[in-house]
This record gives structure tokens, sequence and C-alpha cells, in this order.
């Protein structure tokens, strides 16, 4: 954790140092302050002298402006550091996380990284802030307060000792019931959080489902059990203060009555009492100070552990050296020996002992029943997950002996979920070649059979995206996926289930199209509609993770049971 910390930290070593140095002196500064008072009343007020009262003023003035400089210059540091400090580490965790594989991505889950890079960050964040400004200052004060009383007068001193201990002991016994407390607290907040994230993306499901009442009890629920703990920590807290201010008040008395003996005695001076009184609040004030600091440790603390567990994750994905060279040599584009795969904490494998090889310039589809591994299958060749058993070559090599970039440069990919960024369209489609000319762009918007909607539109490819692109229909936001593919032109294109929102004439205009314009393309497409596939040179047929066909048409027709019957069914409703 230290190491961490301190990879973000190191920069600022500087103002690290200055920091806590001059907060430092401004604490020895404040602590002069009851002495001088005591001089002032003891050596000036008392024998009449206006000259020496007015100088120690002076004295003390000067004093306290130099400590309000101090402090500036200490508060300006921690700004720096503690800001920086955030930053940098924010941007380390995004850099980090953008290097996981889908596997670690599905591990964390999206909810739960996003409020490690803002609260958690925010935390640690204040946690350094705080380092500079109050770690050092604090317990100093109490311990310097401590030795200023002892030397003013030994005596008297028992009483702040004894105040002292008290107010330890009742410290250690709130933080001790409270920060168990405190990471209650914090975890129904993330529950919270999370139900209302849900519920908000999800609203107009929830509409449609009628189910407002059903999420408003469970985030009723939630709260209620947020209140019940908070409130017990407020209690807490609470007590803490009036309990604080007795104590206080009844040291002063005690102060107050005992100094007054003692200055009737003639063992004491009057201004010395009054020095005390300052002290003990001085003291009593820092420990305050040290327990929040303690509760604002604990939480940081248990950010810390939720920020490494991220940057401790290494991506089990390790990109390879080599550069995709496409070359018409070597024959196939894909090959699938013997690959299985499980997922993370899964018991079935998704894939069982697939083989398959597919040619260059092939269109191949790929057709089976839902949760039969057909989006997991074709995630294995850009390498978004690492298989299990086998191995998955494109170009005749290993998956894992390319560079990650090259790799995924070389293959167009168009995801089951495609998701559009805000922003224009032109921005969406150029995403996978920034430099792309406007006739390439428009070119795969012709293919895509986006063309004619986009620039039927009044502003054309400058035409604003919402995010996830909630101000276009399912087909228009499938045809814009398709079209960010086709601009991005890999050697390898891959649909999945990209055409299912598509009527049918556009599905059969966009296959035509592509067919034609990218006749070099190695395409592959997931479909539930044979009709979608039917053309395709071959076709391979999933049953539960296992191929149970490879072939074109004509041959899986009769040779392939799961494949005659998705077929037969499908007519069937179509008739
Ligand atoms: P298809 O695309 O054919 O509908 P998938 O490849 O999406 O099927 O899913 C195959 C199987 O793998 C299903 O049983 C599904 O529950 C499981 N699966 C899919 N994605 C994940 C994931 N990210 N984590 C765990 N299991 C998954
Ligand atoms: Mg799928």
């Amino acid at each position: 954790m230290v190491a961490m910390t301190w990879k973000y930290l190191k920069s600022y070593k500087i103002q690290l140092i200055i920091g806590p140095l001059f907060k430092l002196t401004e604490a020895i500064l404040e602590l002069f302050l009851p002495f001088f008072m005591a001089k002032i009343i003891d050596e000036g007020v008392l024998k009449g002298d206006l000259d020496y009262v007015l100088r120690t003023g002076m004295l003390m003035f000067f004093t306290a402006t130099i400590g309000v400089l101090c402090a500036l210059v200490c508060q300006y540091s921690a700004s720096i550091v503690s800001q920086g400090f955030g930053t940098k580490l924010r941007n380390g965790l995004f850099s980090h996380i953008s290097q996981f594989s889908n596997e670690e991505l599905d591990l964390f889950g999206t909810a739960s990284l996003t409020n490690r890079i803002t609260n958690d960050t925010n935390q640690l964040q204040a946690a350094v802030a705080m380092l500079i400004r109050l770690v050092i200052r604090a317990p100093f004060l109490c311990i310097g307060g401590l030795v200023m009383a002892v030397s003013l007068d030994a005596s008297l001193s028992k009483i702040v000792f004894f105040v002292f201990i008290i107010f330890v002991i009742l410290l250690l016994f709130t933080m001790r019931k409270n920060i168990p407390l405190y990471k209650k607290v914090q975890e129904k907040l993330d529950n919270i959080a999370l139900l209302a994230r849900q519920n908000l993306s999800g609203v107009r499901v929830i509409r449609a489902f009628s189910t407002m009442k059903l999420e408003q009890d469970k985030l009723n629920e939630s709260n209620a059990e947020y209140t019940k703990v908070a409130t017990r920590v407020g209690i807490l807290s609470g007590l803490l203060n009036p309990v604080t201010t007795l104590i206080m008040n009844l040291s002063l008395v005690a102060i107050l009555w005992y100094g007054g003996v003692r200055v009737n005695n003639g063992a004491m001076k009057v201004g010395v009492v009054i020095a005390f009184l300052n002290y003990l609040t001085q003291i009593l004030a820092a420990l305050i100070i040290v327990s929040q600091l303690v509760v604002l440790y604990t939480k940081a603390f248990a950010s810390a552990q939720r920020v490494i567990e991220v940057l401790s994750t290494k991506p089990s994905i390790v990109s390879g050296e080599k550069q995709v060279e496409w070359d018409n040599q070597y024959p196939y584009a894909i090959e699938f020996k013997d690959v299985s795969f499980v997922y993370e904490g899964g018991k079935e494998p998704a894939i069982e002992h697939a083989s398959f090889q597919i040619k260059k310039g092939e269109t191949v589809g790929i057709i089976g029943g839902t949760g039969s591994g057909k989006s997991t299958l074709v995630q294995l060749i850009p390498r978004f997950y690492e298989v299990t058993e086998g191995e998955v070559k494109v170009n005749g090599e290993n998956v894992k002996e390319y560079d990650k970039e090259s790799l995924i440069q070389s293959v167009s990919f168009v995801p089951q979920h495609s998701v559009l960024f805000s922003g224009t369209i032109l921005e969406n489609l150029r995403m996978g070649k920034l430099d792309a000319t406007e006739e390439e762009v428009k070119k795969a918007s012709q293919i895509a059979q986006a063309r004619e909607f986009i620039e039927k539109m009044p502003k054309g490819y400058d035409s604003k995206i919402e995010q996830g692109g909630i101000n276009f229909s399912g087909g228009q936001k499938q045809r814009l996926a398709i079209a960010r593919a086709l601009v991005k032109n890999g050697n390898i294109l891959i649909l999945d289930d990209s055409f299912h929102a598509l009527d049918y004439l556009t599905d059969k205009k966009l296959r035509a199209a592509l067919k034609k314009e990218r006749k070099n393309m190695t395409t592959l497409i997931i479909s539930q509609r044979a009709s979608t596939i039917q053309e395709a040179d071959q076709i391979i047929v999933l049953n539960e993770g296992a191929i149970v066909g490879v072939g074109p048409h004509d041959k899986l027709i009769d040779s392939c049971e799961v494949y005659r019957e998705i077929c037969e069914s499908q007519m069937k409703k179509e008739a």
C-alpha cells in the first residue's frame, strides 16, 4: 500500500517536505501565544507597565501573522499534492483498467470500477491533504501543549494530564464503537448508489413493466437500513460533543479553582492560570481533530484496499510481439484447433473442443440457439478472452503471439450489444480509423445501408448522437455500428447478431453490398435467422458449446439434425 501511494506521490517531494514543515512552524508559534499572554498579564497589566503590554502585544501580533503565512504555504502545498495525487491516481487506474481483458471487467463489474475511480480516489485524495495539514500538527499541539503546561507550573499541569487521559479514553471508546459502524455506512451507501443507478438507467423498462412500486420499495428498504446505521453513528458522535464540552468546562473550573488557591498562596501568577486555560483548550481541540483523523484514515484505508485490488489485478492477456502481416501466401484466415473455453466462475465450458478452418475471403455463418456459445466463440478471435485449452490462429499464427493492437486492428468487430458514444455520427464512424477520409466514411455507410438515413438528417454526418444512441432506432444504431466497423476495414469482419433489428430487405441488401464491395474480407456472420446465413460459403452450427455441423447449407440440411430443425421451424413461421 505504501509503495502504491508513494508511486503517485513521489513527484511532489518538495511540497511534501515544505507543507508539514511550515505547518509545524505555525503550531510552534501558536504554542507561544498563551505564553506571551501570561507575560502580558503578569509583567504588564499587574505591574501597570503599559509599554510592556504594547511591546508584547506587538510581538504576539507578529507571531500570529507569521503563523497565518506559514499556514497559507502549507495549505497551498497540500492542495497541489493532493489534487496532483488524485489526478495521477485516477489516470493510473483508468489506463490500468483499459488493459483489462473482458475477463477482468466481468470480475469487478462496471459500477464497482466507476466507484473506485471516483469515490475511493476522492477519499484517498482527502487523506493525502490531511496528511500534510493535520497529521503532524494535531499530535504536536497535544504534546507541545502538555510540555508547555509542565514548564509553566508542574503542579497545576497534573489537572491537564488527568483531563488528557480521560479524554483519550473517551475518544478510544467512541472510535471503537464507530469505526465498524462506519464501514457499514459505506457499504449501505454503495448499495443505494447501485440501486439508484440501475433504476435510472433502466427507467424505461421499469415503466414498461410497471414495477415502479417494487423498485421504490427496494430503494426504501435500502435507505431505511442506511438510516438506521447512520443514526447510530450520529448518536454516538453527537454524544461526544456535549460530553467533551462538559469535561472541558469542568476542567476549566478545576484549573480556575486550584489555580486561584495557588495564586492566593502566592505560589503562582494570574497570567499563568490564564495560559493554562488556553493550553487546555488547545490540547482538547487537537485531540478532537486526532479522533476525526482516525475516522478519515479508516475510510481511506478501506478505499486504498479497493483501489489496490484493481491496480494489483494483472491483465490476464499479455500482448505478444508479432505484427499481423496479411498476405495471400497462407490460405487460412482463422483456425480453431480443439478449443475449449470456460468463463471465470462458470462450471460448464461455454465452448467445447471446437475445431474448424476458415479460408481467406470466405463468408461464414454461425447459427445456434441462444446460449449455445456463438458470441463466446467469436470473442476468442480478437482475444477478448483467452482460450482455456487449444489454439486459435489468425493468418497461421497463434493469437497469443500477436501484438494486441495489431491483432485488434485487423479484426473489425460488431459486438452483439453495440454501443454508440455521445458525439457526432462522424466521430463515431471514425473510431476505428481516426484519419479516415470522407470518401471512406461514405462508402462504409453505403455498404451498411446507413448512408441514406444519415444524409437525410439536417446535419448529415455531423448529427449528434446522444449518450447510448437513444435518439436512433434499433435498426439505425445497428447500421451505424456496422458502418463504424467497416470504416476500420480490418481483414476479418465479425458481425455478432448485427442484423436482428433490420428488416429482411435491408438485411439482404446489406449482405449483397458486403459481398460486392468487400470481396476479400473474411466475414463471420452470427445470426438467429437461417435466411441470413443460408448463402454463406460455410455454416458452423453450435449446440450447447459444441460444434455439431460445419459446411454449406445444402450439405448441412441433409447431414445436420440441429440445422435442419432450425431451418424447418423458421420456414414454418414464415409460411
Ligand atoms: P450465444 O451468443 O450463442 O447466445 P453466449 O456465447 O453469449 O451464447 O453464451 C454461452 C454461454 O456462456 C451461456 O451459457 C452464457 O450464460 C455463458 N456466458 C456468456 N457470457 C458470459 C460471461 N461474461 N460470464 C459468464 N458466463 C457467460
Ligand atoms: Mg450471443
